[in-house]
């Protein structure tokens, strides 16, 4: 598996504010906070994507993030948190090593993710629900 910036935080070789760190994962400060607190939880092998990462690991990287959403809502007093993974370079992943964001959100905190929303033509959205049904 390739060499990422994550692995070299994990070898120590690229200093980080290590926050957990287990067989399966680690979790760091981000270095560029969406909001102060923003953290990332790691998979312990570079993954690219959820695609390549099994099952277990990722139930395991879900089970800290949701540890640390309890973290930062008792230690900031955050109103809330977005857990989010960028999901290969389309969908703005910059390291292709998989990670989870925990972003400490505040009411009001005039944070906006800035999606523009796309619109189903009548019908269509019927017909790709019924291509995407996961039975
Ligand atoms: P993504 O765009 O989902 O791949 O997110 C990558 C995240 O890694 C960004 O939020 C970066 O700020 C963060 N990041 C990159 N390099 C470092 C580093 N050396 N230490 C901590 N966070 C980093």
């Amino acid at each position: 598996m390739e060499e990422t910036i994550f692995t070299k935080i994990r070898d120590g070789k690229i200093p980080s504010v290590t926050l957990y760190k287990d067989e399966q994962c680690f979790v760091i400060m981000d270095i560029n906070p969406i909001i102060k607190g923003h953290c990332l939880v790691i998979a312990d092998k570079p993954y690219k994507n959820i695609g390549e990462c099994p099952q277990s690991v990722l139930n395991h990287m879900m089970e800290v993030a949701k540890k640390m959403d309890a973290k930062l809502r008792d230690v900031l007093h955050c109103d809330g948190t977005n857990v989010m993974i960028n999901n290969d370079p389309a969908s703005g992943q910059e390291v292709p090593h998989l990670h989870i964001h925990v972003i400490p959100r505040y009411t009001n905190d005039g944070r906006k993710f800035g999606f523009a929303h796309d619109k189903y033509e009548e019908g269509e959205m019927v017909k790709l629900g019924e291509r995407l049904c996961l039975g």
